[in-house]
């Protein structure tokens, strides 16, 4: 059932006091991992509504746990509350206080809907089941999702699906964006050492020089796009440190290389790493070199699944109408830790465009859009009661 007028004026009752909790929370902001404040406030302002509030899941993060009539089924929303190393330059009045640290990826706002949800669900608890309300600690270094799974999010209570929001600054206000498939990418990140054998640059001859080695091997890599893998799948590798050489005049023993790998899929990213082994292996046999190769796992894709999705459009639909719903897909490059929680429970993440105007995500001169505070809101009612009926 779509929300009656009724119900939308209520809802609408919050926005003064969503906003000023959304700007203090903009105001104070915090790392990853170091959501102290932040989750103190949350909770003490969950327990004020009755919900009763466990703390410590993942460090910082909690889980705020709201039942309501006699059906079983749970589903989970989940806000991420840290905010990033950046020096704010909006000269907002709310401007973050906490110098060098700043809500630069709209994380305030995302805790503000979630709050303002869970205050009319338990006001008006016109829902069958239970819903759990995430709010987890560091999204941007990642981690947070990985811990909160850690200490049993998904053992200690039990969770039918999960939903994720988060705004996007290339989507116009009050759009949604929303589609089943992958979403964001997984992102691994690797180190490659190369060890030659250290020579006077003006005798290459006499050693093994890792930087040509090096080099070789970053051209290769490229190989693997757009010659190991199908052209149908999405993939990028990135070298994007090269270190090696102390002088003028010295061919160096080792180089480093680091860098990053996106996709859209596990079997994909695994691909990539035999690949990229066989490169560095052969090229460094080829010179007679050694090489050190580790390849770390971090987000995993996060890959929406198509029943959960398509009752996460119909909800949008509710909200902003058909019209200012994307449904196509728009698949990203860049990750996101909620791809953890989709590894193991069925659920959608879905973006609500905060508008272009209010600038781009993790730079000094963005703003969460407090005109879209209540879409957000009403969108997580309106999936509360829709899957809760
Ligand atoms: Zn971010
Ligand atoms: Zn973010």
């Amino acid at each position: 059932m779509k929300l009656t007028n009724e119900e939308n004026k209520k809802i609408d009752l919050m926005k003064k006091d969503l906003i000023s909790l959304r700007h203090h929370l903009h105001k104070n902001p915090e790392l990853a991992m170091e959501e102290k404040n932040t989750s103190d406030l949350i909770a003490k302002k969950l327990k004020g509504l009755g919900i009763e509030v466990h703390r410590n899941i993942g460090k910082t993060g909690l889980v705020g746990v709201l039942k309501s009539g006699n059906g079983n089924k749970a589903i989970a929303l989940r806000a991420d509350m840290d905010a990033l190393p950046i020096l704010e330059e909006t000269n907002l009045e709310y401007q973050s206080v906490n110098k060098g640290v700043m809500h630069a990826c709209g994380h305030d706002g995302h805790m503000a809907m979630l709050f303002g949800a869970a205050q009319y669900l338990a006001k008006n608890k016109n829902f069958n089941g239970t819903v759990y309300f995430i709010f987890q600690p560091a999204e941007e270094s990642g981690g947070g999702a990985e811990a909160m799974i850690r200490d049993g999010l998904f053992t200690k209570y039990k969770i039918d699906s999960v939903y994720g929001l988060h705004v996007s600054s290339v989507l116009e206000s009050g759009y949604f964006s929303i589609h089943d498939g992958p979403v964001h990418a997984s992102s691994s990140n690797f180190d490659i050492k190369i060890i030659g054998k250290d020579t006077h640059g003006a005798h290459p001859e006499r050693g093994i020089d890792s930087i040509l080695v090096a080099s070789e091997i970053v051209m290769s890599l490229q190989t693997i796009v757009s010659r190991r893998i199908s052209t149908l799948d999405t993939a990028v590798v990135s070298v994007t440190k090269f270190h090696g050489g102390t002088a003028y005049n010295i061919l160096p023993k080792d180089v480093t290389l680091n860098g990053t790998v996106r996709t859209h899929k596990n079997e994909v990213r695994d691909k990539i790493k035999t690949e990229m082994e066989k490169i560095i292996r052969g090229i460094c046999q080829g010179y007679g070199a050694n090489y050190d190769f580790k390849y770390k796992h971090g987000d995993r894709a996060v890959v929406n699944t198509k029943k959960e999705s398509l009752q996460a459009i119909s909800v949008a639909e509710k909200i902003s109408g058909k019209e200012k719903v994307l449904t196509e897909p728009r698949p990203i490059m860049g990750s996101e830790d909620f791809g953890f929680y989709l590894e193991k429970k069925p659920g959608c993440y879905a973006h609500l465009g905060n508008g272009p105007e209010k600038g781009v995500n993790h730079n000094s001169k963005f703003d969460f859009n407090d005109e879209i505070l209540m879409t957000g809101t009403k969108y997580w009612i309106q999936l509360a009661q829709d899957l809760l009926e």
